[in-house]
């Protein structure tokens, strides 16, 4: 019967047991600091590898949305990225953001207010041309 073999007591550590309840490299931390140093561990701050991408929520090389994007599609998607992301409005010089149709709020709803007043204007000439004899 083999004897489960003693590990380190640290959480989701998985290191062999080195001397005080502790692996190797965590029996050193507590002795070195007096404690358990993950931040050290962890080290400097990652950003995502993308470019342009500046997220330090990182999975490895890639931030979570980019890990995701690996992980569902087999590479990054930046096409799909821009269809949902900060498209602007079409109007040019408008810098708001996209609502509907690539028009921002404004936009849109003055050209649907267009729409609606051609289509009354409309509506008059038919009804004027349908009064003459
Ligand atoms: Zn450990
Ligand atoms: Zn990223
Ligand atoms: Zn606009």
């Amino acid at each position: 019967m083999a004897r489960k073999l003693r590990k380190c007591s640290v959480r989701d550590c998985e290191n062999k047991h080195y001397a005080k309840g502790y692996c190797k490299k965590h029996y050193t931390q507590v002795a070195r600091h007096g404690r358990l140093t993950p931040e050290r561990e962890r080290g400097v701050v990652r950003v995502c590898i993308v470019e342009g991408c500046e997220r330090t929520d990182t999975i490895g090389q890639y931030c979570r949305k980019h890990a995701r994007q690996i992980r569902t599609h087999g590479r990054l998607t930046p096409e799909r990225e821009h269809q949902m992301g900060n498209v602007g409005c079409r109007v040019p010089g408008c810098t708001n953001r996209h609502r509907a149709k690539g028009y921002c709020v404004k936009h849109y709803n003055h050209m649907r207010w267009q729409r609606i007043k051609r289509t009354l204007q409309r509506m008059k000439e038919l009804e004027a041309r349908a009064k003459q004899p």
